[in-house]
């Protein structure tokens, strides 16, 4: 079954609604918003943790001194 992920316009909660055929109202289940947008499913099953806002790493050599 088509599975799309969704994130919340509102709250930016990222969550998966199954889809049966056409697309039905989709609502926030966080703050039950309707302002959701479909994200398409350019990744495949990947969990992103957050891109934490880290500068400074480039290379995976560590500090040492
Ligand atoms: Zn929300």
């Amino acid at each position: 079954m088509p599975i799309f992920e969704y994130v919340c316009q509102d709250c930016g909660a990222l969550f998966e609604k199954l889809v049966m055929g056409r697309e039905a109202a989709v609502s926030c289940p966080t703050c039950q918003s309707p302002d959701v947008a479909k994200q398409f499913s350019a990744f495949s099953t990947r969990t992103a943790a957050g891109f934490s806002g880290s500068m400074g790493a480039g290379c995976g050599c560590a500090p040492s001194g």
